[in-house]
């Protein structure tokens, strides 16, 4: 067989189209990788055995017949807040934990008639609020490159699963960081487009004006290929937006030749330590090496975000999270009466952290708090997608951290605002909508740990950049590859 669990998705689709090898039996190599590995990592809260089998034979037969497929045979492991028809599609809540999804999302339609094949559903933060996986109510999943450590969240099976092996493209989906953050903690590729690009039909909401689906995977083309097959418009999703996709998988470029990168000066990395600081001064060296001019730049308005954000946030899954009554869909605990029955479904069905947020956006949204706080955000926001637009007057990228540390222990985070501290460096791009990618940048040894674990360096560009953003990062990997090993022996890189 011509592609092995580590090809890259191009290969395997290029190995199956040609028919040097079967896409069953591209499943059938990730199936066993899985069944060696998920003891110890815990990607996935189902694996999909024989859909996955089944849809790979239905793949071979298309073939055989002379078709042919972009991403032909790849294996894909999604995120369970994206609805796959006939599967259980949990959002890592107690809510759904049972509930089977009457159709599929947008998304994983797109990436099926490309030729990709789920192989699992990946475990996450419940309803994506997180930045560790440790908020999952059905299963824990463990990073990799150490098993103490998180694989990051809320995207972080998906992450897990493509990092070990156990999948060649994640889907995830970006809030505030849920596919960059996860992305560096698992020396991965994390791409979120902008917002409105890929549809979020069928991806059961969070916060719908920042929500936004997006791949997990090994390199920058992978990352390209998956875009192209799920970008464009979606008549099921109101805010899908209805403009040309150009292609980027076949525009990808060496070098910087002209491009103006802008450091932001808010952002000072001397605060994340020296070793971590030196891991990104390193980073803007290669990339002027590679021909670009690093300009600097300013967001004024950067430390609102996370405060603007965990207002924004709450407020509108407080609202999209009311639909769990207990009637309509997932867990039900009877009671005397209706609101009693809806009172005890949503406390059993609801993990903590959800509860927190409900209550937090409720509050937000209650009359006579609703000005100083949802409209104030709202306006907070406005300024920060402005301060980016002055900001690339100057520049065509930025170029930042994608998050203040590597991956953390496990339970090492106790209390929620030390865990919201994760993502200041991702969200005031998702609050500005920008298309943002998370690309391996090197490695740090956390102190009192043994293993030196990667950092992302997180690129971003203006509204639907997105061809220039995937060249950039592509030349950067290319000059750098920092992220050309992943742990193919878990034992062996763990403890
Ligand atoms: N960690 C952030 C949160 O908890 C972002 C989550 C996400 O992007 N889905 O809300």
């Amino acid at each position: 067989m011509s592609s092995n669990i580590s090809s890259g998705a191009k290969e395997i689709a290029r190995a199956v189209n040609a028919r040097e090898c079967s896409a069953r039996e591209v499943v059938e190599a990730t199936l066993a990788r899985i069944a060696s590995v998920e003891p110890q990592v815990g990607a996935y809260l189902s694996v999909l055995e024989r859909e996955a089998r089944d849809g790979a034979d239905a793949l071979d037969a298309r073939i055989a017949s002379g078709e042919r497929f972009p991403l032909a045979g790849v294996p894909l492991a999604v995120k369970d807040n994206m609805a796959l028809e006939g599967t259980v599609t949990t959002c890592g809540s107690k809510m759904l934990e049972r509930w089977v999804a009457p159709y599929t999302a947008s998304a994983v339609r797109s990436m099926l008639a490309a030729g990709a094949i789920p192989v699992g559903k990946a475990n996450m933060d419940e309803f994506a609020m997180g930045s560790s996986c440790e908020n999952s109510a059905l299963g824990v999943t463990r990073n990799p490159y150490d098993l103490e450590r998180v694989p990051g969240g809320s995207s972080g099976g998906s992450a897990a699963s493509v990092a070990a092996y156990e999948a060649t493209i994640g889907l995830g989906s970006d809030t505030g960081g849920s596919i960059r953050e996860p992305a560096a903690f698992c020396n991965l590729v994390g791409f979120k487009p902008t917002y409105g690009r890929i549809s979020r039909y069928g991806l059961i909401a969070f916060a719908s004006s920042l929500d936004q689906i997006g791949p997990l995977t090994r390199n920058v083309e992978d990352a390209a290929l998956a875009y192209d097959a799920m970008a464009g418009f979606d008549p099921m999703d109101a805010t899908s937006v209805d403009r040309a996709v150009e292609p980027t998988a076949n525009a990808l470029r060496e070098d910087l030749q002209g491009v103006r990168i802008g450091v932001v000066k808010q952002f000072d990395t001397h605060k994340l330590g020296n070793d971590i600081d030196d891991v990104y001064d390193r980073a803007l060296h290669d990339l002027e090496a590679l021909g670009a001019e690093i300009v600097e730049v300013e967001l004024p308005t950067a430390d609102y975000g996370l405060a603007t954000y965990y207002l924004i946030a709450p407020a509108e899954c407080s609202s999209n999270l009311a639909r769990f009554d207990g009637v309509r869909y997932g867990l039900r605990v009877d009671g005397n009466d209706v609101a009693e029955m809806n009172e005890r479904s949503r406390a059993a069905g609801f993990g903590p952290e959800v509860k927190r947020r409900i209550l937090i956006g409720t509050y937000a949204l209650s009359s006579g708090y609703y000005d100083a706080y949802y409209v104030r955000a709202q306006k907070a926001r406005t300024l920060v997608a402005r301060d980016f637009a002055k900001a690339f007057e100057s520049c065509d990228l930025i170029a930042a951290p994608a998050t203040s540390s590597p991956a953390f222990r496990f339970k090492s985070k106790s209390d929620p605002y030390s865990m919201y501290l994760m993502d200041y460096y991702t969200i005031p791009m998702s609050l500005a909508g920008l298309p943002a990618l998370s690309v391996p940048c090197g490695w740090v040894t956390p102190e009192g740990g043994e293993r030196a674990m990667p950092l992302g360096l997180q690129l971003t560009a203006p509204l639907f950049a997105e061809r220039a953003l995937l060249s950039a990062a592509h030349a950067y990997e290319r000059a750098t590859m920092h992220a050309s090993k992943h742990p193919m022996q878990i034992a062996e890189v763990t403890r």
